[in-house]
């Protein structure tokens, strides 16, 4: 039997990773803060862990063999996060890959790299909100995707259709506002797609939306179809916006507007 060696961090490496990740756990739904007063006043509480993206040892979690020792020692290969979600990313290795680890742990350097020439307020909400808050930005996405009246023709034929299917979307869109803090943001983002809907209501208030029918001979009718023609668009290009910074591809004719997005293509006024 071969004794088992460990390639474990030194203090001045764990020291740094702490650092990096300004103490806060580096998980996107954790960001647990791993540092604080310690009761005696001479010292500081450490509660994080400095975890191995590749194990310190064979039969580690996501070892590598691959790996030197220096490079299984070194910084790049270490994860600052709190206790609780170090032991759930080794026991649960499969779910946590070293490539997900690698990005998590990018992402987290990042977006404190950014917050720290921050005000403290707004870093609080940055980190609150978590940047990297891909789930969030999805369910956004998901409330668009769901409604015919941002794509099919058959809808927009039916002004009440549209205008009962953008009530509800405002209440939808309000509910999934108190989930986040007022000014974050994807809070910013939640507050422009609504006003964005408000600006249709506005530009069509006027008309019967009960009555009015497809009618390419009637002035009513043109000025809702325009009204329409822009929200579609504006909505569009928001969410190919939102889904581009996270990473997230939309779906029919959403990615037309991610397409236009990545080309270059600029948002109309709304
Ligand atoms: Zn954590």
């Amino acid at each position: 039997m071969t004794t088992k060696t460990r390639d474990d961090f030194t203090e001045s490496t764990r020291r740094a990773l702490a650092i990096r990740a300004a103490h806060h756990c580096s998980n996107p739904r954790c960001l647990k803060l791993t540092a604080g007063p310690h009761s005696d006043s001479a010292k500081g509480l450490q509660t994080g862990h400095a975890a191995h993206i590749c194990a310190a040892s064979p039969g580690g979690p996501r070892y590598d063999k691959d790996q030197t020792p220096a490079q299984r020692r070194a910084a790049a290969n270490g994860i600052w996060m709190c206790r609780e979600c170090g032991v759930i990313v080794d026991t649960d290795p499969a779910a946590y890959t070293v490539l997900q680890l690698r990005q998590m742990k990018a992402d987290h350097e990042a977006m404190i790299g950014e917050i720290r020439t921050e005000g403290w307020s707004s870093s609080i909400e940055l980190l609150r909100s978590g940047r990297a808050d891909p789930a969030f930005a999805q369910r956004i996405i998901a409330l668009f995707e769901d409604r015919s009246v941002f794509w099919a023709a058959f809808d927009a034929e039916f002004p009440d259709r549209v205008r009962r299917s953008l009530d509800g979307l405002r209440r939808d869109l309000t509910a999934l506002r108190g989930k986040r803090v007022a000014g974050s943001p994807l809070d910013q983002v939640l507050v422009a797609l609504g006003r964005t809907i408000r600006h249709f209501f506005g530009a069509v208030t006027r008309f019967d939306m009960d009555t009015l029918r497809c009618d390419g001979n009637d002035p009513e009718w043109l000025a809702f179809e325009s009204a329409l023609r822009t929200l579609r668009k504006a909505i569009g290009f928001q969410l190919a916006t939102l889904g581009s910074s996270y990473g997230i591809p939309l779906q029919g004719e959403f990615a037309e507007y991610q397409a236009a997005l990545a080309k270059g293509e600029k948002s109309p006024a709304a």
